[in-house]
Order: structure tokens, then sequence, then C-alpha cells
């Protein structure tokens, strides 16, 4: 039987990465839906390609552009503000959450509501409503599967057997484009260097939170979560050569890491073909070509997102929500040029000192808290105080 696969964000990185490993492996995967923003041409020629049932287009004018250029007549089309979630009424085993911020927490909710297999790319989800859709996800039997690949390494080396047994988790960084740097270096960065990662391909959003170090501290935040493991034992190391994309410690001194070339084909062909691995078409480890790998404590004076976030998470309640909807309009404030780089920061804890700290004790709850949180740091970027 082949595994019925949903991709949320089919035209993003992950997505289509996805979509590369579905295709290497015509026998064991059926494509039933993609979802989209805006990029209505992309998807017209994912929908060539992979001849999936049903598409869901968010953005509106990009619904009806796709509409006038679509040729299957067989394909559903679905638009408007549900039709993420709407596309999870055609059944599949699978839903890649491939989609980026908190613009994925409904779909992804409805989806562990469904008891289905979740590919956990988008970590903003989980930061945002973090045990509430644990909860959620237990009771209705679905699964996570982590596709960060920090966390789907851990989940690799994790011996839930032998969960007593481990002392901490390692997870890794590359230390982004910014490496080394001081924060009087930092002052003018433009949107462009900040998205141009070393090591990783990856979408704008993510890419500005590896520059700032914030996409470490929501990988804490979402590992905490995942794995069940305390915040005092989850150590951040920067291992900017991104071999060794995380370990696992146990008391006996064994440290157990899952190492691989950088590219995100690995931890999505894990996720998919799970519990059986498959092959995936990417270029392999040459551990002798790499030579050395190397590993340091993170700089947190001029990165202090990484420390704000393990703050948020002491805290819980609602800080995580907040600093995660602070953060999306901080960046995407600083993308679209209204306030500087080390601005980002700034908005976060700006909005996470004048947002009330409260309990959070369901969906609707995370959603008024995101909501709240984006308009206080709205204010914050629209001052412009920096
Ligand atoms: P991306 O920007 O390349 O792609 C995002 C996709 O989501 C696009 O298809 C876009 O159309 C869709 N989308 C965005 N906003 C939407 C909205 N409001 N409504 C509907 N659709 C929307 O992003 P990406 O780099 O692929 O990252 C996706 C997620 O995976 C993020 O949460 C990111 O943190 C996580 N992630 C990415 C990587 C990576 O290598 N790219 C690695 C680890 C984790
Ligand atoms: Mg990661």
């Amino acid at each position: 039987m082949k595994k019925k696969i949903t991709i949320l964000g089919s035209t993003g990185s992950v997505g289509i990465s996805t979509l590369e490993i579905i295709e290497a492996h015509p026998d064991k995967f059926e494509l039933v839906g993609l979802t989209i923003n805006s990029n209505f041409k992309r998807l017209r020629e994912q929908v060539k390609k992979f001849r999936p049932k049903v598409v869901s287009i968010k953005n509106d004018f990009a619904y009806k552009e796709f509409k006038k250029i679509n040729s299957d007549k067989n394909l559903i089309i679905l638009g408007g503000n549900s039709c993420l979630v709407e596309i999870l009424d055609y059944k599949v085993d699978f839903l890649m959450a491939a989609i980026v911020g908190s613009a994925g927490l409904l779909p992804v909710i409805e989806a562990a509501k469904k008891g289905i297999s979740i590919g956990l790319a988008n970590k903003e989800s989980l930061v945002c409503s973090g045990a509430i859709l644990k909860k959620i996800i237990l009771k209705n039997k679905a699964k996570l599967l982590p596709i960060d690949s920090e966390h789907n390494a851990i989940f690799q080396v994790f011996e839930n057997s032998n969960k007593d047994q481990i002392e901490k988790l390692i997870l890794t960084a590359s230390g982004g484009p910014f490496i080394g740097k001081k924060t009087e270096h930092l002052l003018k960065i433009s949107p462009r260097e900040a998205i141009s990662h070393p090591n990783w391909s990856m979408g704008k959003k993510i890419s500005v939170d590896s520059a700032t170090m914030m996409n470490k501290g929501l990988e804490v935040i979402e590992a905490h979560y995942l794995f069940d493991i305390n915040i005092e034992n989850i150590e951040v190391l920067v291992h900017p050569q991104s071999v060794v994309h995380s370990c696992v410690q146990y008391t006996d001194g064994s440290v157990l890491a899952q190492m691989g070339t950088p590219d995100m084909k690995t931890p999505i062909a894990y996720a998919l073909g799970y519990p059986k691995r498959i092959s995936a078409p990417i270029k392999k480890l040459n551990l002798s070509e790499i030579g050395t790998l190397t590993f340091r404590e993170p700089d947190h004076e001029t990165f202090p997102l990484l420390k704000l976030a393990i703050e948020a998470l002491k805290i819980k309640k609602n800080a995580p929500t907040i600093l995660n909807a602070a953060n999306e309009v901080a960046v995407e404030a600083f993308l679209n040029e209204k306030i500087s780089f080390l601005s980002i920061a700034k908005v976060v804890d700006l909005t996470l000192n004048k947002a009330k700290i409260s309990k959070i004790d369901n969906v609707e709850e995370v959603i008024e808290e995101d909501r709240n949180a984006r308009l206080i740091a709205d204010k914050f970027v629209s001052l412009e105080l920096f």
C-alpha cells in the first residue's frame, strides 16, 4: 500500500525537497494534496508533474490566477481562509507541514485530531502551541515526526527504552552567516546578506532566524516539547561545518550523533519512510574531504535571541507564543527594510516585556495570544524607536 501524502507549502524549500523524495519512490508514495500561498506558476508545474487530487491556494489573487491557467479538469481547487484545513478532508496517511510561521498551526492541529502522521518542519506551530498540540497528538494517536535536521538527528539516536539514562541533548548550530562577528559589525546588515546562509539553502524567514540565532532558540523549545526533556538538559553548540546534526548524551558517557551532508532530503526521507529507511538522492558525506569538525559555545552577547527564547521557555504559559509571533513580525519588517537587523531582537524583547504573561489552555487562546503579540510587535516596528 502506498503512503498517501499532502504537502503544506509545496513551493517552498522543504516542500520542493519533499517532492524530490516522492519522485524518487513512485512505488511507495501517492501525492494527494498540495498547498501554497502565492506562487501559482510553480504550483501549475507541480500539478502537471505530480497530478495531485486537490490543491489549496491561500492567497486570493493567486487562487484566481491559478484557476485561469490550470488545465487539469479533474483537479479540485480550494481557496479562502480555511483552505489549508479543508484539504485534510481528503484522506492521507502523512502530512508534510512545510509552511512557514504560525500560519501552520490550524492545519497541524487538524491533522493531529485526525490521527495522521505529521512531518513537522513548521517548528513555529509547535513553539506557539507547545503542550496543547502535544496533548492533541497523544489523545488522537497521531505522530509528530521531526523534519528539522537537528530534531530528526536526535529522533534517530534517541533510545526511548533508555530515556531515563539520557543526560542531555546537544543541538548543533551552524552559527549562520555572521558567525564570529560582533555587534558593531552587524549595524548595517541588508536582508540579502542575512539570507545568504553558508551551509543550507532555505526560505527567507528561517535564513534570517539562523542569522540571528533565533532559529536555535525556536529549536530548543521544539526539542523540549518533542522529546520531553528539561530545558536544563538541552545544550547548544556552534558547529560551523553542519555535519553533526545533533547528539544525545547518555549516562554511560556515550554520545550518539547523526551525521550527514547538510541536505534536508535526508531528514525528509527518514520521516517519509519511517519506520523503514529509504534512499535519498543526495551527495553523500565524505569525512576525509571535510577533515576537521569544530564545536564552540554560542556567543550570547552578539546574538541575544537564543537566550531570550530559553527565557520564554522557562516562563512557559503564553511566553513562547509571544516570542514566536513577535519574531515573525520583526523578521518580516527587517526583510521589508523597515527595521535594522539588530532591531529584530529589540522588537522581540520589548514585546515579551510588554505583553501580559498568562496561562493558555486551548488552540483558540493560542491564536488570540499570537494575534495580540503581533499587534504589540507591529507598534514597536512602526514607532521606529531604533
Ligand atoms: P519557504 O519560505 O521556502 O516556503 C514556505 C512555503 O509555505 C511556501 O510554499 C509558501 O507558499 C507557503 N506559505 C508561506 N506562508 C503561507 C501562508 N500564510 N499560508 C499558506 N501558505 C504559506 O520556507 P522553508 O524554508 O521551506 O521552511 C518551511 C518551514 O520549515 C519553516 O517553518 C522552517 O522553519 C522549517 N524548516 C526549514 C528548513 C529548510 O531547510 N528550508 C529546515 C528546517 C526547518
Ligand atoms: Mg534546524
